[in-house]
């Protein structure tokens, strides 16, 4: 089935059509029904199987009746790469309609969000600290907010934005639609989604398999070998682009550094970065200047990006 079983409004299906999306995901398949009849969703999904567009879509037709110009919707994302990712998705999909996003993140300055909030925005992207900041500006009020979307649930609690989330939740209006999404389902999420989903929905999309088109190798060395491994794998195995996680900022720019030293077209992608360099270093690694992008899993989590050939745990994943 396509994307006409929901009956969107027609310049969504416009913005669909530019984005060469023909048939729902899994999870837009699930989602967006019961998104559109305005009920609360916990849904259990990573990143890849299309879960910004199944909020975002049914989120735009609900705005699109009428372009209001105060924030109604509040999408809160861990990290500034993630939180433009999901502005460019939904800017990209509400392209025909009078609707307009904006991301608000730290490590930038204010004024440029600001000035978004001044000319009048419907949604807003945010990463919690730098809108809790915003909120205590005076700069935004969230007193119009209909909808609110958590996403990646578990990760910003791994980064320890649950209370800064709990702030902004208390300033929200009490009658709103809530959509949570999480990869994992930690004690401290689940209680908080019992205070905050009002008889929510719970959709699992199960893809705690990994596809079968991926093949995985493990290798059982000594810490001290692994760099040197990493290398021959990159010298001598057929790869495009590749992803190296790292567990810490320290290590995935000392690795960036070493692969670039030894004629890799690496760059790194952790937290100590300026914003500018985290853009910069994305951009490169999608426009493939850079063939090796060294990352903290935190940094990197939720990052779309076509086309990579491998995946490099440099370190055991914790999850
Ligand atoms: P997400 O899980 O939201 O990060 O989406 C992963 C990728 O799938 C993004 O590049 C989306 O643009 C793309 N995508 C989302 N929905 C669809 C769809 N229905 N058909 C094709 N691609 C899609």
């Amino acid at each position: 089935m396509g994307f006409d079983q929901f009956n969107f409004d027609p310049d969504i299906c416009s913005g669909i059509c530019d984005l060469g999306y023909t048939a729902p995901t899994p999870i837009q398949e699930k989602t967006i029904p019961v998104i559109l009849k305005g009920g609360d969703v916990l849904g259990l999904a990573q990143t890849g199987t299309g879960k910004t567009a199944a909020f975002a879509l049914p989120i735009l037709e609900r705005l699109a009746g009428s372009a209001a110009k105060a924030p109604r919707a509040l999408i809160m994302a861990p990290t500034r790469e993630l939180a433009e990712q999901i502005h460019d998705n939904i800017t990209r999909l509400a392209a025909h309609t009078a609707l307009e996003s904006a991301a608000v993140y730290g490590g930038v300055g204010k004024f440029n969000q600001v000035t978004a909030f001044k000319r009048g925005v419907d949604i807003i992207v945010a990463c919690p600290g730098r809108l809790l900041d915003l909120m205590n500006d005076g700069a935004v009020s969230l007193r119009d907010i209909e909808v609110l979307v958590l996403d990646e649930a578990d990760q910003m609690l791994d980064m320890g934005f649950l209370p800064d989330i709990r702030r902004i939740i208390s300033q929200l209006p009490e009658t709103r639609q809530t959509l949570v999404f999480s990869a994992t389902m930690p004690d401290q999420i689940r209680e908080l989604t019992r205070r905050i989903l009002n008889r929510p929905r719970s959709i699992r999309i199960n893809n705690d398999r990994p596809a079968p088109a991926i093949a995985h190798s493990l290798f059982f060395l000594q810490k001290q070998e692994r760099t040197a491994l990493l290398r021959q794998l990159l010298g001598t195995r057929d790869i495009g682009t590749a992803i190296v996680f790292t567990r810490t900022k320290h290590k995935a720019k000392s690795l960036a550094a070493q692969l670039s030293r030894a004629g890799y077209r690496a760059a790194g992608l952790q937290g100590n970065m300026s914003q500018q360099q985290r853009k910069k270093a994305m951009a490169g690694f999608r426009e493939g200047v850079f063939t090796v992008l060294v990352a903290t899993d935190i940094a990197a989590r939720g990052i779309d990006v076509s086309g990579i050939s491998h995946v490099v745990n440099y370190d055991l994943p914790d999850t």
